[in-house]
């Protein structure tokens, strides 16, 4: 059995990597993909590019 990420097409073979990967889709930017360490980094640059 396999584990697939809800925000994209990655596969895991064990839930502990799925649960690493899924909080890199939280601070990405839904208009052009770029993607920030901090929350607040992501809304600035929200708040200043689109
Ligand atoms: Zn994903
Ligand atoms: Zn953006």
């Amino acid at each position: 059995m396999s584990y697939t990420c809800s925000s994209c097409d990655a596969q895991f073979q064990n839930a502990a990597g799925v649960t690493q990967h899924v909080p890199l889709h939280h601070n990405t930017c839904s208009e052009c993909d770029e993607r920030f360490d901090e929350t607040d980094a992501l809304r600035d640059h929200i708040h200043k590019n689109h």
